[in-house]
């Protein structure tokens, strides 16, 4: 926070202000800082997704601080169409996720990057599925016991997921059946390697319902 010092970050939200200026939301490792960049839609470095090197000018007065020095740190699959446009919409999900928390740990920004190495190698959202189990599960919110959201019963054999991945009989929320012992797997190990990529779509969509 000290002018001078470079921070680094994941541009997670942009909020346009009068013609040209903009709100830019920076997921940091301790926090999410919220800053002010005058002309800002001109630069293109300024989108969401980009992680970044800046520089915070906390000498002017008013109630938010001016976004200094922006430098893009590139990373290897930017130019990828698909894998770029799946990054960005995981990660505008975390702003309304974070948005009103005063101090985050380094755990956000420690699985950002390890999600752009998973990335250069994996299918998007594959490395995202996983990646967002490994967030339910730092927050307290993984469920793998297996118990029905709706019934309040064990769940045997074919499992369903909803929203924050709660699991439920299928027949309980009439939705999507998979195989327990897949859903168990991609639980414990993280590793969503026996989902064929219709079922990682149709996850996939769940997590975009919202964090
Ligand atoms: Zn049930």
């Amino acid at each position: 926070m000290v002018g001078g010092t470079y921070l680094q970050g994941f541009i997670i939200n942009l909020q346009k202000v009068k013609d040209e200026d903009l709100i830019v939301s920076i997921l940091g490792s301790d926090k999410v800082y919220t800053l002010y960049r005058f002309y800002g839609a001109r630069h293109s470095i300024l989108n969401i997704g980009y992680k970044i090197d800046f520089e915070i000018d906390t000498n002017l007065k008013g109630s938010i601080h001016r976004l200094k020095d922006v430098m893009q740190l590139g990373f290897a699959w930017m130019g990828e169409f698909e894998k770029m446009y799946a990054w960005q919409r995981f990660v505008k999900l975390f702003y309304s996720h974070l948005k009103d928390v005063e101090h985050i740990d380094d755990f956000y920004f420690v699985l950002f990057n390890e999600m752009l190495v998973k990335i250069t190698k994996q299918n998007p959202k594959r490395a995202l599925l996983e990646g967002y189990i490994k967030l339910l599960e730092h927050e307290g919110r993984l469920h793998n016991e297996h118990i029905c959201l709706l019934c309040e019963e064990k769940i045997e054999n074919n499992i369903s997921l909803v929203r924050g991945f709660l699991p439920t009989h299928p027949k309980c929320s009439y939705s999507r059946s998979f195989e327990s012992n897949h859903i168990e797997e991609l639980f414990n190990e993280k590793s969503a390697i026996n989902l064929n990529d219709e079922e990682v779509d149709y996850l996939w969509q769940i997590i975009l319902q919202g964090l």
